[in-house]
C-alpha cells in the first residue's frame, strides 16, 4: 500500500483510491492505529493535563476489553492496519491491558502491538505484557533529574519510571523507546544529558516538539523548543548525521549519534536519536495514523475538531462490515493538514481542539 502523493495538493476521487482501505481524499492511507484505552492518568504533565479538575469519562463509556479487541481486529482484518499502539491517558491503569494485548495477538500473530506509557507500575507488568504478545514499548521520560521530573509531572515518581524502563529492557522488549518533550526554562538545557543517559542503556530517544494540546492552554509558539534548537544543543556534546534509511511515514527524523571526538571516516554510531518536529517541520502529507479515543470515537487527526462515533455501532449490534464502512468514511474526510486546510499550528487562526492529548490518546 504505497502512498502515491507526498504533497497532496488536490483531492483524489473516491474511485481512484477505493482499493486503499483507510484512504483519504488527499492520497494518504492510514495503516497505523492508535487506540486510547483510558483518559485517566497518575501523572499530571504540565504540557498535557491540568493540575486538577479534569473531567473523566464515565467507566461505562470506555471501550470494554472485548470492544478494544474487536476494534483492533476490524482494523487489521478489514482495513489494512499493520501497527496497533495502545495509549491513553495512562494505559497501565487498565487492569485488563494484558488481556487486550493477548486477545489481539491471538487473532493476529503477525501484527505489531505496542504501548505508549509513563512506565509507572510497568516493572510489575512488563513480563506479563511481553508474554501476552506486546512487541514494542515507548516510555515517556523528559528528564533524569528528580526535581525537574517532579516539576514537569507534578508528581515525585522518577524512580518508578526508571524501574519500569529497566524492567522493559530486562523483559527483552526491543526496541525500548523514550519519548521526551522539552519545555522552555524547565528542561530545555537537558537534551544532551537525557540522550547520553538513553544511549548508555541502549534506549532509542525521541524528542517531540510540544504541541498545543495541553489542558491549561499554556502553549505559546514563542516558547517552543524547536527541533532545530534540540539538534543544536545535542550537537554540543555529540556529532549527529541524518540516518541513511528512508523515513517513510515515520514522524521522527532519525539521526545517527557519534562521539564528538571520533574521526568521521570510520566512526560507528553510538545509537540513534529521533526528533519529531510536529510544529516546525510538520509531516501531515505523510501521515498514516488513525486514532480511536477511549470512548470509541474515530479521530482522523490529532488536531481535528471532528470525531465520528463508532461506539454506538459497537453497542447496537452492527456488523464488523458496518463498523469498517463508517471508519472508512470518517478517514476519507481526514483534513489535509492540522484540522483545516489553511490553518497551521503557527497561525493565529489555529483553534485548539476541545479534547487534550491525554483524552485523545497521544
Ligand atoms: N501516559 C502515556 C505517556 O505519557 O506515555 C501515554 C499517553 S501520552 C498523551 C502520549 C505521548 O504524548 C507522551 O509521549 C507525551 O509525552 C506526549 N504528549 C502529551 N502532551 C503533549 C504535547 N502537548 N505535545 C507533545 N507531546 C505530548
Ligand atoms: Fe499522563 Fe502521559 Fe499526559 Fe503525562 S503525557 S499526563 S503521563 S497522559
Amino acid at each position: 500500500m504505497n502512498v502515491t502523493s507526498k504533497s497532496p495538493d488536490s483531492p483524489k476521487t473516491a474511485q481512484s483510491t477505493a482499493h486503499f482501505p483507510l484512504a483519504d481524499q488527499w492520497g494518504r492511507v492510514a495503516d497505523d492505529l492508535r487506540i486510547s484505552l483510558i483518559d485517566k492518568c497518575n501523572l499530571r504533565c504540565t504540557y498535557c493535563m491540568p493540575e486538577e479538575g479534569m473531567q473523566w469519562l464515565p467507566k461505562k463509556s470506555l471501550l470494554s476489553t472485548a470492544e478494544a479487541i474487536r476494534i483492533a481486529d476490524i482494523g487489521v482484518r478489514l482495513l489494512g492496519v499493520k501497527d496497533i499502539r495502545f495509549t491513553g491517558g495512562e494505559p497501565l491503569i487498565r487492569r485488563d491491558l494484558e488481556e487486550i494485548v493477548a486477545g489481539v495477538r491471538a487473532l493476529h500473530p503477525d501484527v505489531s502491538i505496542s504501548l505508549t506509557t509513563n512506565a509507572i507500575g510497568l516493572d510489575k507488568r512488563v513480563a506479563g505484557l511481553a508474554e501476552a504478545g506486546l512487541t514494542r514499548i515507548n516510555v515517556s521520560l523528559d528528564t533524569v533529574r528528580k526535581q525537574t521530573f517532579a516539576e514537569m509531572t507534578r508528581r515525585d515518581r522518577l524512580d518508578a519510571v526508571i524501574r519500569g524502563i529497566d524492567a522493559a529492557l530486562t523483559a527483552g522488549l526491543d526496541p525500548v523507546k523514550v519519548n521526551a518533550v522539552m519545555l522552555r526554562g524547565i528542561n530545555d538545557d537537558q537534551a544532551a544529558e537525557l540522550l547520553d543517559w538513553c544511549l548508555q542503556r541502549g534506549l532509542q530517544l525521541r524528542f517531540i516538539e510540544q504541541m498545543p494540546l495541553d489542558a491549561d492552554h499554556n502553549w505559546a509558539r514563542e516558547n517552543l523548543v524547536s527541533a532545530a534548537e534540540i539538534r543544536e544543543q545535542i550537537s554540543e556534546q555529540f556529532r549527529i548525521a541524518v540516518h541513511p534509511a528512508p523515513r517513510g511515514s515515520a514522524p521522527a527524523q532519525l539521526w545517527d549519534v557519534f562521539a564528538k571526538d571520533e574521526p568521521v571516516e570510520d566512526a560507528t554510531p553510538l545509537g540513534q536519536v529521533g526528533i519529531i518536529a510536529s510544529v516546525t517541520e510538520s509531516f501531515c502529507a505523510a501521515c498514516s495514523r488513525t486514532r480511536i479515543t477511549a470512548d470509541g470515537h474515530i479521530r482522523s487527526c490529532l488536531f481535528s475538531h471532528e470525531e465520528t462515533d463508532l461506539m454506538e455501532l459497537l453497542r447496537d449490534g452492527s456488523s464488523d462490515e458496518d463498523i469498517a464502512r463508517r471508519w472508512q468514511s470518517a478517514m476519507w474526510m481526514k483534513p489535509r493538514a492540522y484540522g483545516s486546510d489553511d490553518v497551521t499550528l503557527n497561525s493565529a487562526d489555529y483553534v485548539q481542539p476541545e479534547r487534550t492529548m491525554s483524552a485523545i490518546g497521544g
